[in-house]
C-alpha cells in the first residue's frame, strides 16, 4: 500500500509517515477528519497486533474518579449489555494482552491478539466499551466499582464497599508503593500529577455519582483520544471499521485537557507523610527517605534517554557512586533511583530504605556533595561507556518478557504524544545514542548533574516513615464518621441504604442473561489450533557435558546459560547458595575491582545473572532437580570476553569484602521484606506447599520465610558472624561450580554455534572436574498452618496441596478447570462480592494445587469460599457455548508469545521436567475434547485435597487472630 501525506484514508487525514528504523516499522500519523481524533499506525511484520485507544484525564482531586472510571466503563456497554465483558473476553479470547491502566494523566485501554478475527473482536468490545459504557444509566455500577455505604440490616453498622475503595486500601499499606505515589505529590503541588489518579482512600468516598459521570461526558470523546495500533493487520480494515463503527458518529469538539506544567520551585521543598505499622513493631529503621527532581520536559528525547542512563550511572549500577556514597555514609540499608519518563515533567529520585528521618540533612549533604565531586573530577569515562552499552543493548534486544512489543511501543509514544508532540520521539533512540557517546569528549553527563540536579530548585525531599497503630486509628476515624452519618439518617433513609445494599448484592448473585453474554463474539473452536507449538530443542554434548541447544533467530545474540547442581551442596548451606546468588557479581575478583568488573560486563555484554530454579519432575512425585544458573547474553564478537568474566567471578570471587558482604545482607533483607508486602500470595503459595513438598521447602530456604529469618539473623549477628559466612559462601561456591554434572542451555542460531564452541573452551577447561556425592536433602516436614501477622490492611489467603499424593492422575482438563474457576467462581466470590483484589488457582503438571486470594478483605469468608469450590464444581453445568469459551481461554493462556530466550529457557525447563512436546500435545488435547462432565468428574479430587486442609494466610494481625482456631501457629513476621 502506498499512503500519500494530505490524503484521506476512511475517515482519516494521514497527516505524517516515516519510517522509524529502530523499530523496524513504518509509523502512520492521522487525524480522524470529522472529530480530530489522533490515530497512530505502526505497521510491520509482528503479528501479535497491538489496540489501544487513551483519553487524556487529568485528575482534579484525589478521589480516583479516572481509576474507578476505568474499572467501570467495562463493566458493560449499549451493544454488550452484561456485567463484566472485560471477564468474558479473559475467558473466552485469544487476547495475548488484554487489561485497562489508569495514569496520573491518561488512561489506556489496551489488547493484543495475534488472530486477526479476535482482534477485531476485542477492539470493537474495548470501542463500545468507552464510548457507550451502562454507567449513565446503571449507577449500581458506580457504587459496585467505587464505593458505597453498605447496610445489610438496618441495626448493622454502615461500611464503606468498593472494588477500588479495597484496592487502594490495599495499595496504601504498601509503603513503598505510598513513596512512589506521593512522590508527585510533593513536586507538583498545583497540577493534576498533585492528585492521586488513583484514590486515596480517605477521598475517595467524597466522589459523587454526578462527578464521576460528567467526567466521562468530557474526556471520553473522539476528540480527546489517541488511538493506536500496531502489527501486520490491514491498516485501511482497521481505520474503516474504526471510522463506521464509532467514530463517524461524533462532531468534534472543544476539550481542554491539557496538562499545565508546574512552575519551578524557588527553593526545595520537604513532605513528611506516614505509613502504618502494628502497635508491635518498633519503628526504627523503617522509615523512607527520597530526594526527588524534576528534569525539565519529556519533550527532549536526548535529555530524557540521557538521564535515564544517568540514574544508572549514580544509583543502579551495581558500583554506582552515589549508591556506593550512601550506603558508605550509613544513612539506610538499600538505595536506589528511578526516572520516570512517563509523565510531562519527569522525575529523577533517589530513594533510601531503612532509615531514620534524623537522617534526612546528612542525605541532602551527601547527595550534593558526591554530585560536586562527580562534576569537578568527572564521571569514570568506563563506567559511563558500560552504561549506554547496556542501555543500547537493552533497547536493541527489546525483550519484555510476557507483554508484547507493541504494547511497549504504544505505552512509550503516549510520552510525548499525549503532550501534542511527536510520537516516535522517543522509539528513535539510535541518533541520540550516538550523540551523547560523542558528548563524552565534552563532559555530557557531567552536565546533566549540574544543570538538572545541582543547579536545580525544583526538588522535594519526601519522607515516609512508620507510625504504630496507624491502622487502627484510621479505622476507628472510619468507624467514628460512619457511626455519625448513621445518626443523620431517619428510618426511611436506613430502610432505603439496606434496600440499595440488597439489590446490589442481588444484581451481583444474578446471572447475566445467556442471550446477552451471546452478545460477546468468540471465535469458532475449529479456528484454534490443534497443534502444540514444538519448542526447538537439539540434545547434544559439549565434550563430556549435556548441552541444550535451541536454534532460533536472535538478531544476533547468544543467550548462553550454564546450570550447576545445586544437590551438590549439603543442606545446610542452602541458604548460602540463596546469598552466593546475591553476592556474585556484586564484590571485587583477582583481576577486577568491584567497579571495573561492572563495567566489563556492561561493557561486553547484555547482563550476567546469577539465578536459581528448581525443576520437579512431571513424573515422579518429589523427585526435583535444584539448580545455579548462571545466565549470560551478548553479541557473538563478545561472547569470548564474556566467558572470560564467568571464569573470573567463578574462579576468582573474593571472599572477604567484609563490608560490601554486610551491604548485600542488609539490601537482601529489605527486599525480602518488601515482597511480603507487595506479592504475599507468591509467599504463601510456596510457604503452604512446604509444608508436605520437599521442593517447596527448598524454595523456602532460597527466597522464603525461611531465607528471611536466616538473612535476619545474618543482620543482627554479623560482626560475630561474617567469617563464618564467607567461609560457608567459599564452600558452596567450591562445591556448586563443578563441570562434572553441568548442563548447557543455549540459544542462538547455527550459525553461531561454532562461535560458541569456540569461545566457550577456554572457561570450559578452567572449570573444576571433581565427582562430588549428591546429597537428597531431608527435610523436616510440618503441618504448620500458619497465620503470618504483619500490619497490612489485607489479606493473603492460601491453600494448597499435591493431587498426585492422592494418586490423581495430571491432565488438560484440570487446566480448563482453572480457567472456570478462577475467572466464575472464585472471581464472583472472592473479588466482586469479596471485595478481593485478585484470587487464583493454580494447577502445575507436576500436580501442584493453589487456591489463594490477593490484596484480600477477608479471612474466614475466603477459606470457607475456597472450602467450597469442590461443590461448585460438582454442580457445574453451562452451555456448549460457554464451554467452548472457557476452552480457547485456557488454550490463550498455553499460547503465549514468547521472545527468543524466554523459547529456550522454557524448552530446557520441559526437558529437565520431563516434560515432552508428545505430552504437551496429549494435554492440548485433552483441552479441545473437555466436556462439561470432565470438569465435574474432577470435583472428588479438589474435594480429597482440600480436606487435607493445608492452610496459611499472610495478613493483618487483628484479623489473624480473631479467626486463630483456623490455625496451628501464629507468627509475628517481623518480630
Ligand atoms: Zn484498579
Amino acid at each position: 500500500m502506498n499512503f500519500k501525506t494530505g490524503e484521506i484514508y476512511n475517515g482519516f487525514k494521514l497527516i505524517e509517515m516515516k519510517t522509524v528504523k529502530e523499530i523496524d516499522s513504518l509509523g502512520l500519523l492521522f487525524e480522524h477528519d470529522k472529530t480530530g481524533a489522533k490515530l497512530y499506525y505502526i505497521t510491520n511484520d509482528d503479528t501479535n497486533k497491538v489496540f489501544s485507544i487513551s483519553f487524556r484525564t487529568p485528575p482534579k482531586d484525589s478521589t480516583g474518579l479516572p481509576h474507578i472510571l476505568e474499572h467501570s466503563v467495562l463493566c458493560g456497554s449499549d451493544k454488550y449489555p452484561i456485567k463484566e465483558p472485560f471477564v468474558e473476553l479473559i475467558k473466552g479470547s485469544l487476547n495475548t494482552f488484554l487489561n485497562a491502566m489508569t495514569f496520573p494523566d491518561k488512561t489506556m485501554y489496551p489488547i493484543a491478539s495475534m488472530n486477526d478475527k479476535d482482534f477485531m473482536n476485542l477492539m470493537d468490545v474495548y470501542l463500545d466499551a468507552v464510548f457507550h459504557p451502562r454507567i449513565h444509566t446503571e449507577k449500581e455500577i458506580f457504587l459496585q466499582e467505587g464505593w458505597h455505604y453498605h447496610l445489610e440490616n438496618v441495626e448493622d453498622d454502615i461500611h464503606y464497599v468498593g472494588v477500588v475503595y479495597n484496592e487502594m486500601k490495599g495499595a496504601f499499606s504498601n509503603p513503598e508503593e505510598v513513596v512512589g505515589r506521593k512522590i508527585q505529590e510533593s513536586l507538583f503541588p498545583d497540577t493534576p500529577y498533585g492528585k492521586e489518579s488513583g484514590g486515596d482512600p480517605e477521598f475517595i468516598t467524597d466522589l459523587t455519582y454526578k462527578d464521576f459521570i460528567d467526567f466521562h461526558k468530557k474526556y471520553y470523546h473522539p476528540s480527546n483520544s489517541y488511538i493506536y495500533l500496531y502489527g501486520d493487520g490491514d491498516v485501511l480494515e482497521h481505520l474503516a471499521y474504526v471510522n463506521d463503527e464509532y467514530l463517524s458518529k461524533y462532531e468534534k469538539i472543544e476539550i481542554d485537557s491539557s496538562i499545565p506544567l508546574q512552575k519551578s520551585f524557588d527553593e526545595p521543598r520537604e513532605s513528611v507523610y506516614h505509613y502504618p505499622i502494628s502497635e508491635k513493631e518498633s519503628i526504627e529503621g523503617k522509615t523512607f527517605l527520597t530526594i526527588n527532581f524534576v528534569t525539565g520536559t519529556s519533550l527532549e528525547p536526548q535529555t530524557h534517554l540521557g538521564l535515564e542512563i544517568l540514574t544508572h550511572i549514580l544509583l543502579n549500577s551495581p558500583s554506582a557512586p552515589l549508591k556506593k556514597a550512601l550506603l558508605e555514609a550509613q544513612l539506610g540499608k538499600d538505595v536506589s533511583g528511578s526516572f520516570d519518563g512517563g509523565i510531562l515533567q519527569p522525575v529523577l529520585s533517589i530513594m533510601i530504605k531503612n532509615s531514620e528521618e534524623s537522617k534526612k540533612d546528612a542525605l541532602k549533604d551527601t547527595v550534593i556533595s558526591t554530585l560536586q565531586s562527580l562534576v569537578e573530577n568527572g564521571l569514570d569515562k568506563d563506567q559511563i561507556k558500560a552504561a549506554i552499552n547496556i542501555t543500547e543493548f537493552k533497547l536493541r534486544e527489546s525483550d519484555y518478557g510476557s507483554y508484547p512489543k507493541g504494547l511497549m511501543y504504544g505505552i512509550a509514544i503516549m510520552d510525548s504524544w499525549l503532550y501534542d508532540a511527536d510520537p516516535t520521539m522517543h522509539l528513535e533512540y539510535e541518533q541520540h545514542i550516538s550523540d551523547i557517546r560523542d558528548g563524552l569528549k565534552d563532559n555530557y553527563f557531567e552536565k546533566l548533574i549540574q544543570k538538572y540536579l545541582l543547579d536545580n530548585n525544583h526538588r522535594s525531599v519526601l519522607i515516609v516513615k512508620p507510625e504504630q497503630g496507624l491502622v487502627d486509628k484510621h479505622d476507628e476515624e472510619v468507624i467514628q464518621k460512619l457511626k455519625k452519618y448513621k445518626e443523620t439518617l431517619d428510618e426511611k433513609d436506613l430502610q432505603e441504604l439496606v434496600q440499595q445494599t440488597k439489590n446490589l448484592i442481588k444484581n451481583q448473585n444474578t446471572p447475566d442473561a445467556d442471550e446477552d453474554i451471546e452478545k460477546i463474539p468468540i471465535l469458532p473452536l475449529e479456528d484454534i489450533s490443534t497443534e502444540s507449538e514444538e519448542l526447538p530443542l537439539r540434545v547434544r554434548k559439549y565434550e563430556k557435558n549435556q548441552m541444550l541447544y535451541h536454534p532460533i533467530n536472535t538478531n544476533g545474540i547468544v543467550y548462553a546459560d550454564l546450570l550447576f547442581n545445586i544437590k551438590n551442596v549439603k543442606t545446610e548451606l542452602i541458604p548460602y547458595v540463596a546469598l552466593l546468588a546475591r553476592y556474585l557479581g556484586e564484590v571485587s575478583t583477582g583481576k577486577y575491582s568491584f567497579e571495573q568488573l561492572t563495567n566489563e560486563v556492561e561493557i561486553n555484554t547484555g547482563g550476567i545473572d546469577y539465578d536459581i530454579d528448581v525443576y520437579g519432575d512431571v513424573n515422579n512425585l518429589g523427585v526435583y532437580n535444584p539448580k545455579f544458573i548462571i545466565k549470560g547474553r551478548a553479541l557473538t564478537i563478545n561472547l569470548e570476553k564474556m566467558f572470560e568474566i564467568f571464569q573470573e567471578v567463578i574462579c576468582n570471587t573474593k571472599y572477604d569484602e567484609k563490608q560490601r558482604l554486610k551491604e548485600i545482607i542488609q539490601s537482601s533483607k529489605a527486599r525480602t521484606e518488601m515482597i511480603f508486602m507487595s506479592v504475599g500470595h507468591k509467599i504463601v503459595a510456596n510457604r503452604v506447599n512446604s509444608y508436605y513438598s520437599n521442593s517447596a521447602k527448598f524454595l523456602e530456604l532460597i527466597n522464603g520465610v525461611d531465607y528471611y529469618y536466616f538473612i535476619k539473623d545474618l543482620e543482627a549477628n554479623f560482626e560475630t558472624k561474617f567469617e563464618e559466612i564467607f567461609a560457608n559462601l567459599k564452600q558452596a561456591s567450591e562445591l556448586l561450580f563443578n563441570k562434572n554434572d553441568m548442563i548447557i542451555s543455549l540459544t542462538c542460531t547455527e550459525d553461531d554455534y561454532s562461535s560458541f564452541t569456540e569461545a566457550f573452551h577456554g572457561l570450559y577447561n578452567g572449570l573444576t572436574d571433581n565427582k562430588i556425592e549428591e546429597n537428597e536433602f531431608e527435610f523436616d516436614l510440618q503441618k504448620l498452618n500458619e497465620g503470618l501477622m504483619t500490619s497490612s490492611k489485607v489479606q493473603y489467603v492460601g491453600k494448597a496441596y499435591n493431587i498426585k499424593k492422592l494418586d490423581y492422575d495430571y491432565n488438560g482438563v484440570l487446566q480448563v478447570l482453572k480457567s472456570i474457576v478462577s475467572t466464575d467462581y472464585l472471581w464472583n466470590k472472592v473479588r466482586v462480592q469479596g471485595g478481593a483484589y485478585g484470587a487464583f488457582f493454580s494447577i502445575g503438571r507436576a500436580g501442584s494445587l493453589f487456591i489463594g486470594s490477593y490484596r484480600d478483605p477477608n479471612l474466614k469468608i475466603t477459606v470457607d469460599t475456597i472450602n467450597k469450590i469442590s461443590e461448585y464444581v460438582e454442580n457445574f453445568t453451562t452451555s456448549e457455548r460457554e464451554m467452548s469459551k472457557y476452552i480457547i481461554g485456557t488454550i490463550s493462556n498455553l499460547d503465549v508469545p514468547m521472545t527468543p530466550y524466554t523459547k529456550g529457557n522454557i524448552a530446557t525447563g520441559n526437558y529437565l521436567r520431563n516434560i515432552t512436546h508428545e505430552s504437551i500435545q496429549k494435554e492440548r488435547n485433552e483441552i479441545l475434547n473437555c466436556k462439561v462432565r470432565d470438569i465435574v468428574s474432577t470435583a472428588k479430587l479438589l474435594k480429597d485435597c482440600l480436606e487435607q486442609n493445608y492452610l496459611c494466610v499472610l495478613g493483618n494481625e487483628k484479623k489473624i487472630k480473631g479467626d486463630k482456631d483456623l490455625f496451628e501457629n501464629l507468627v509475628d513476621l517481623f518480630e
